[in-house]
């Protein structure tokens, strides 16, 4: 079939990390994809640092993966290293992070890609798009195509006249050694779309072979690896590759301050916002002038290469300074660069624009996802791309769209987030974002979204087997420990270990497991239960969801009677059509933002910035409640 006699039912613009999850999602879905991107050697490509998950991050890769997405499988067959993150608290909490071979990671996407029915590949760089009055129709390219489609999903990244900056010198590229993209930014805008500005930037990449690691600290991954796929067809890693810790010093900060003059962070060249929480360098330093030293993470770049990624080190000064002050970091002395550290602004679309499928309110059948929508992370970027693929799937098919709740998923909440609030700062998440992360857990991603995911034609059968399994192995462990007592005899000698006062008669395992002082590996020695476990073949996976049920299943009730709370104003809808300029008894700042935003239920209503809850009671007198 060619190019020029074929209406795609989805095109995917970009290949990153939202291209690819987008690609992914729409063809698995049933709809003819194709996938066109400036470079098919850069599927994926890791723009900055080779590791995937971290807080908040992790649960959105079990979502992903929960669902039927890729990018989890992709980070286990790629990885080089695990860690739980926050193991010390609640299992809220925990997040995997690992870190990927980047090359292998961009090589496994690929390959995964190609082994996806419904899915073709274009290299070309899309510089316009086709529309049909307010509809989108298709793409023209830079080679002169015009390829039509029924839908497009728009994953640009930080490309969209992206201008990268090192110390005095700009020049316009997508990434460091990719060309911009022009042309789309500007047809949207003649279309009536708002566009903004934002920045972001990454550290050098050094020659490992030249860092002296007796001066820096071993970080050694996990003992004990997990991994991110709830499929078993990837393992958690034996074999890791360690990262070294190192700090800068008062010598490498005045060092740095020589070049201030020439930063275009400094002299006013670069205007846009970065990610407050991810800043380089020169900011740290001037941020924080009384700290004398900050963190450097010096993470492998893979298994074989010797390039180095310097976490902690983001910078946009002249190339001279970077080098010169590097050379004080104590492991540093002798180091050979690779690659400069560089920051690169970039156009946006404020997304506000978007509804919570992802389709553009002013063209229909146009979604975005990633970076476009002011989001910064590829974790971000890929759970907004396998949500778009999985939209204008579903508008080809004429059916409704898929909507997470804030309840549901940490994708919820990101989308909604993103729609309800904008952003004017490159948006990553955070636990703290989330109003129900004691139900959005990293363990639970299967148990919450799997099912949804097999409904939608995205999850296998298999995953959907995988995940009634683990629930009634759950539950049938839960209700053996409910029921079951064991002697004293059994447990003091388990509490006495612990230091803690012994009981004088039988208890039930349920009582006694949930005290949190207590693991449930302290109960080897309890005859009865680990005859229970065998006789029952009980997994690790399900011995997890029953402690968590014993130890928290008050926190997660609570949580759930919350939601189901809001979820009722969810329900109460709010027509298009309504005219909030009419209702004089809204605040003036509720009327503007409602009518900007147009939320589609009382409950996105109240959750828009400047919206009152006196305004959200006029509202609902409005609705008939
Ligand atoms: P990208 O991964 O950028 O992918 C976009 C894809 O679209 C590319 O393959 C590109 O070739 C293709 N493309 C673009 N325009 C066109 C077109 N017109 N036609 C065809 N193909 C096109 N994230 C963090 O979380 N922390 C950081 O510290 C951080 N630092 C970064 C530093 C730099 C220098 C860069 C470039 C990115 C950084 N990021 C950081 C962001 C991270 O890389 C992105 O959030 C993530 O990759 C976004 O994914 P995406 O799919 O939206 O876009």
């Amino acid at each position: 079939m060619s190019l020029f006699s074929t209406t795609y039912d989805v095109i995917v613009v970009g290949g990153g990390h939202a291209g690819s999850e987008a690609a992914a999602a729409a063809a698995n879905m049933g709809a003819h994809t194709l996938l066109i991107t400036m470079n098919l050697q850069n599927i994926a490509q890791m723009s900055c640092n080779p590791a995937m998950g971290g807080i908040a991050k992790g649960q959105i890769i079990r979502e992903i993966d929960a669902l039927g997405g890729y990018s989890g499988i992709v980070t286990d067959k790629t990885a080089i290293q695990f860690k739980m993150l926050n193991k010390s608290k609640g299992p809220a909490m925990w997040s995997p992070r690992a870190q990927s071979d980047r090359m292998q990671f961009a090589e496994c996407w690929r390959a995964m890609l190609e082994l996806t029915e419904n899915v073709d590949f274009y290299q070309d760089s899309v510089n316009g798009l086709l529309f049909d009055d307010n509809k989108i129709i298709g793409v023209k390219t830079a080679l002169g195509l015009e390829i039509k489609a029924k839908t497009v999903v728009i994953t640009a990244g930080t490309f969209l006249n992206g201008l990268i900056h090192i110390g005095d010198k700009s020049f316009g590229g997508g990434r460091a050694g990719e060309g911009a993209s022009t042309g789309i930014t500007e047809d949207l805008v003649a279309k009536g779309f708002e566009s903004g500005r934002m920045k972001t930037g990454t550290p050098p990449r050094v020659d490992g072979r030249s860092l002296d690691y007796s001066k820096m600290i071993e970080q050694p991954g996990d003992e004990v690896t997990e991994k991110f796929s709830y499929l078993p067809t990837t393992k958690a890693l034996v074999k890791q590759r360690s990262c070294w810790l190192t700090y800068t010093n008062l010598d490498v900060h005045d060092l740095l301050r020589t070049g201030f003059d020439r930063s275009p962070m400094f002299n006013g060249r670069i205007k846009s916002t970065g990610p407050r929480y991810c800043p380089s360098i020169e900011d740290k330093i001037d941020r924080f002038a009384t700290k004398d030293r900050h963190q450097m993470f010096i993470e492998p770049e893979g298994w074989t290469t010797c390039e180095m990624y310097v976490n902690g080190f983001s910078t946009s000064l002249p190339e001279d300074v970077q080098d010169k002050a590097i050379r004080s970091v104590a492991g540093f002395e002798n180091v050979k660069f690779l690659r400069y550290g560089y920051a690169i602004e970039y156009d946006f679309f404020p997304p506000t624009q978007l509804k919570h499928s992802l389709e553009t309110k002013i063209i229909e059948n146009l979604f975005f996802a990633g970076q476009i929508n002011g989001t910064t992370g590829y974790e971000e970027a890929a759970a907004q791309g396998l949500m778009a693929g999985v939209n204008a799937a579903l508008k080809t098919q004429e059916k409704e769209p898929f909507v997470l709740k804030r309840n549901e998923a940490y994708i919820g909440v990101l989308i909604d987030d993103l729609i309800t609030k904008g952003t004017e700062e490159p948006y990553r998440m955070f636990t703290s974002r989330a109003e129900y992360r004691t139900l959005l857990r990293q363990d639970n991603a299967d148990l919450r979204l799997t099912p949804i995911g097999f409904k939608l034609g995205l999850a296998s059968q298999e995953r959907l087997d995988r995940v009634i399994e683990k629930q009634e192995k759950a539950d049938l462990l839960i209700h053996f420990l409910q029921n079951t007592s064991v002697k004293q005899e059994e447990i003091n000698p388990i509490l006495e270990a612990k230091n803690l006062a012994l009981i004088n008669q039988s208890m039930k395992l349920y009582k006694i497991a949930a005290r949190p002082q207590l693991d449930f590996s302290d109960f080897k020695s309890v005859k009865k239960l680990t005859a229970f476990l065998e006789e029952n073949n009980i997994d690790k996976e399900a011995i997890e969801q029953a402690v968590i049920h014993l130890k928290y299943s008050g926190y997660i009730e609570k949580e759930k009677n919350n939601a189901d709370k809001l979820n009722r104003l969810e329900n109460v809808m709010i027509p298009s059509s309504f005219n909030y300029q009419k209702v004089k008894s809204l605040s003036f700042e509720a009327r503007e933002k409602l009518t900007k935003i147009q939320p589609t239920s009382i409950s996105q209503a109240s959750r828009i910035s400047g919206v009152s809850p006196s305004d959200i009671s006029v509202l609902l007198v409005y609705m008939g409640r």
